[in-house]
């Protein structure tokens, strides 16, 4: 079987946020069980693509309204990825320095077009075809109604959304950048008079996945306005929880660590990176070390960080470190919080990132949403015990203490309910020997992707024997 992902992140190429582990994680995965799973995305103007070589395999032009625009299909050169790479080269338009930012519209629809006027070109079509949230939505909808891809039709599309936060939006007056079709479908574009990419794909899809199972709950009561189209859709949605890549995010060979370590000598290994981190950040080592990573926006709880940090350090003897970047109210506030057992990176920083994944003790998630969430299961196999809000992929896999469990769970999010989890994690740290029975035994808990791969591969299985 033949797997094609296209999406607007793929690690390492391309990173903003989980999207990126996940495709460039779970097409390896699927290679082991036999599924020949590759990549599209976008060629950026970066760092991966200045450094690595690509073969041309196509060029063409492509009509966007009234213009066009000359595109290329380079095939990455190096295989150690574990997958084909294809990226999609549209100069002046894809290719920026930036993954996202405010002419989106324009990039994505025209990545979207290249992918599938390259599609047609093919000897060997996919048997599936796996896009990746709204940058990639209108796919489906193409597929079934764009007459010059009507060879492509009977392919089934599967949509994995991995934030409904984020739609899309454009106006009817962009319309005619798609490709014809016969008008009286325009309504699958819609969703309350504006064209929703999201949307048109979770209408178009043959099947439509969630990163966790209780995100697909929860998207039934606050979807950003989709609810009613969820429920409406429902029985072709399921959550299929995120797996981690267990080799990139593998402490004992990771290369980005000041020391490696596995779980017979975790403690010790956890001390190496945390005394690197104490040092740079100017913290006490003997503090439990909380520590945050991710995008500062409401979604993460990050708006109420300053408030949380201010009444947490008052109230217990810890250390807290902050690796993020995002509003930039929000980061000028965590800047400029003054405190000696308090500091901050505002930034993007993969290799800080695994140092910190290896040398806290705890790591806060106080998400207001989290529809899966990496950073949880990074920090149990990093053996730092996560704090987190339980919704979403965070009530999927983490388990209090007090039910038998490994990590602090909230049912909240608010300055009392956050500073109230942080008290319990300090209390916790206090009894060194259950601490650090508890830091050995997560590190075992297994969160790698195959289990969740094979569960996609029996979704893209049951669509080969259905017709639409
Ligand atoms: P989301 O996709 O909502 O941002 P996830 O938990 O699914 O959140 O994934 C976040 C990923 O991005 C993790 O790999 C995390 O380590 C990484 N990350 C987020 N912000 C930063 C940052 N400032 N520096 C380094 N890595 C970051």
């Amino acid at each position: 079987m033949n797997v094609l992902h296209i999406s607007a992140e793929c690690f390492p190429i391309a990173k903003v946020g989980g999207l990126a582990d996940v495709v460039g994680a779970l097409p390896k995965y699927q290679k082991e069980i036999g599924v020949n799973s590759n990549v599209v995305m976008p060629y950026y103007n970066n760092k991966f693509t200045a450094n690595n070589s690509f073969d041309l395999i196509y060029e063409n032009a492509i009509a966007l309204g009234h213009d066009y625009y000359n595109f290329k299909i380079l095939k990455l050169k190096d295989s150690t990825l574990g997958f084909d790479l294809f990226c999609i080269d549209v100069p002046n338009l894809v290719y920026k320095e930036y993954v996202y930012s405010n002419d989106d519209t324009k990039r994505f629809l025209a990545f979207q077009i290249a992918a599938l006027d390259w599609l047609l070109t093919l000897n060997e079509q996919p048997n599936i075809i796996h896009v990746h949230d709204h940058h990639t939505g209108l796919i489906p909808f193409m597929v079934q109604e764009c007459h010059k891809y009507a060879a492509l039709k009977n392919i089934p599309t599967v949509l994995t959304i991995h934030n409904a936060q984020y739609q899309g939006w454009f106006s009817h007056d962009s319309v005619n950048l798609i490709p014809p079709f016969d008008f009286s479908k325009v309504g699958l574009l819609d969703w309350k008079g504006i064209i929703n990419p999201l949307a048109a794909a979770i209408k178009c899809a043959w099947k439509v996945t969630t990163v966790s199972p209780s995100y697909m709950e929860e998207l039934k009561q606050g979807a950003n306005g989709l609810e009613s189209l969820l429920s409406h859709e429902s029985a072709k949605c399921v959550g299929i929880l995120n797996g981690i890549d267990w080799n990139v995010w593998n402490p004992e060979t990771d290369k980005m660590l000041k020391q490696n370590f596995n779980h017979t000598n975790v403690i010790t290994g956890k001390k190496g990176n945390k005394k690197y981190l104490c040092e740079k950040f100017k913290l006490a080592e003997s503090k439990p070390l909380f520590a945050f990573i991710g995008r500062l926006v409401g979604e993460k709880g990050a708006d109420l960080f300053p408030q949380i940090f201010e009444k947490a350090l008052a109230e217990n003897d810890i250390s807290i470190l902050l690796l993020g970047s995002g509003h930039k109210e929000t980061e000028a506030r965590l800047a400029n919080i003054n405190n000696k057992n308090y500091n901050s990176f505002i930034g993007y920083d993969e290799s800080l990132a695994h140092v910190i994944y290896a040398g806290a003790d705890f790591l806060l998630m106080p998400s207001r949403v989290e529809p899966c969430g990496l950073n949880q299961m990074y920090s149990l196999r990093y053996g730092t015990i996560p704090v987190v809000n339980a919704i979403g992929g965070l009530k999927d896999t983490i388990i209090d203490i007090k039910n038998d469990g490994f990590g602090i769970c909230h049912n909240t999010v608010n300055v009392e309910e956050v500073t109230h989890a942080i008290s319990r994690a300090t209390e916790y740290y206090k009894n060194k020997k259950v601490f650090q029975k508890n830091v050995t035994k997560v590190m075992k808990i297994n969160n790698s992707w195959s289990n969740s791969a094979q569960l996609y591969v029996n979704l893209y299985k049951s669509l080969q024997q259905t017709k639409k």
